[in-house]
């Protein structure tokens, strides 16, 4: 098949260059090569991609969602909407986010990712590749326990598998990994939807044998945390990536770090939150999106994009870059732009992504304006081109 030259600035997962190329080889789905364009042979027959101002740069990758499939934001409907149906809003969910520049995806829980997942790796569905967690994994009466139903209902419609001692926390780990898991997701705490102070959930050794029977098989490990004690507790445990991860201190931020742990800060929800009633909520939330993005900017930890949109009204997918215009408010937009490209890709493991280097995958987007700038300008109205694995999936 005939190459793809896609010509204007290029930000590489690392770099930017002004007047750059990338060449890709569908067949292989790879980049053959990318730079200036002084620099780099132009093939003489290709389909050129070139627009006056456009930036070239990686598909992007969002690090925390859920296809909840629901079309509200709302605990009851998470649990109670048909499995059957979650997958077919999934379906208008993915080809809405691989429209909109995200060419991979981490499914932090939920109960068809797995399947979400193997349908696009099959080609039966269009979308990002998606990283799926399956169920998550919380204690008895944790973050998603619908505590109003009877247990073993609630248990039975959950999204998380329900575990208590190290021995049903590495029995969850298994569950998971029989379903199809890729990344393993645990609660360490509750969140505010539970409309107190958040709790602390597991304890470390409940979390460090989640941690070891994943790690065993070479997967990875996300944890949800809110508050000093969670954070204390994940890092301690030595999971993979700390998400939310509201009240972070300058010692905790020292250890995440020298553990070399992932910060995902899924900043959209609490940029959106509304002033409530509950003062301690309000005041943990100014406190994440100000001195947890200081701390976490001055300990230099490793930020990856994750918006934690789940498909709502009021977080639907395909709007995900606004992620990337949250993260570049505190960290400047080349961070944000690394997060969602480079760093997400080490995070998900995706071999050869986030880059557009020689020999990397051929997932990348192409925009009108200069996200660098601008992070505004990958808002989907604005990208030209979409490319996943050497195929186009969007073209002017
Ligand atoms: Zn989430």
């Amino acid at each position: 098949m005939e190459q793809l030259v896609f010509r204007g600035r290029v930000f590489d997962g690392e770099q930017t260059v002004d007047d750059g190329i990338v060449v890709v080889d569908p067949d292989s789905g790879r980049v053959v090569d990318s730079g200036r364009r002084r620099d780099v042979a132009e093939p003489k027959s290709a389909r050129v991609f070139a627009h006056e101002g456009a930036t070239v740069l990686p598909g992007m990758i969002d690090a925390h969602l859920h296809f909840f499939g629901s079309s509200t934001y709302s605990l009851a409907e998470w649990v109670t909407v048909p499995e059957a149906m979650t997958a077919l809003r999934a379906v208008r969910d993915m080809r809405k986010l691989l429209w909109a520049g995200f060419t991979a995806v981490r499914d932090l829980g939920s109960k068809a990712g797995t399947y979400i997942s193997q349908a696009e790796r099959e080609n039966v569905i269009e979308g990002p590749r998606v990283f799926a967690s399956s169920k998550s994994l919380a204690q008895t009466g944790g973050d998603d326990d619908l505590t109003i139903l009877p247990l073993e209902i609630s248990q039975r419609l959950s999204y998380s598998y329900y575990c208590d001692g190290p021995w049903e926390c590495r029995r969850a780990v298994r569950l998971c990994l029989r379903d199809g898991a890729e990344v393993i997701k645990v609660y360490a705490s509750g969140s505010f939807a539970q409309g107190t102070k958040p709790r602390v959930q597991l304890t470390v050794e409940e979390l460090k044998a989640i941690v070891d029977e994943a790690h065993r098989v070479g997967v990875k490990v996300g944890a949800h945390a809110y508050g000093e004690i969670a954070l204390s507790n994940v890092i301690e445990a030595g999971v993979d990536s700390i998400e939310h991860g509201i009240g972070l201190t300058s010692e905790l931020a020292d250890a995440a770090k020298k553990k070399g742990i992932y910060y995902v800060p899924t900043l959209s929800a609490f940029y959106a939150a509304k002033p409530s009633a509950n003062a301690e909520r309000d005041a943990l939330i100014k406190r994440h999106l100000t001195d947890d993005m200081r701390l976490a900017k001055e300990h230099g930890l490793k930020i990856a994009c994750g918006s934690d949109f789940v498909g709502s009204e009021t977080e639907p997918h395909g709007q995900n870059y606004r992620e990337v215009v949250n993260l570049a408010r505190s960290f400047g937009a080349g961070t944000a732009l690394a997060a969602a490209t480079k760093v997400g890709a080490e995070l998900l493991g995706l071999e050869g992504g986030g880059m557009l280097r020689k020999g990397s995958r051929a997932d990348l987007v192409m925009a009108s304006g200069d996200p660098l700038q601008r992070p505004e300008v990958l808002a989907p109205e604005n990208i030209l081109c979409v490319v996943k694995g050497g195929k186009i999936y969007r073209s002017p």
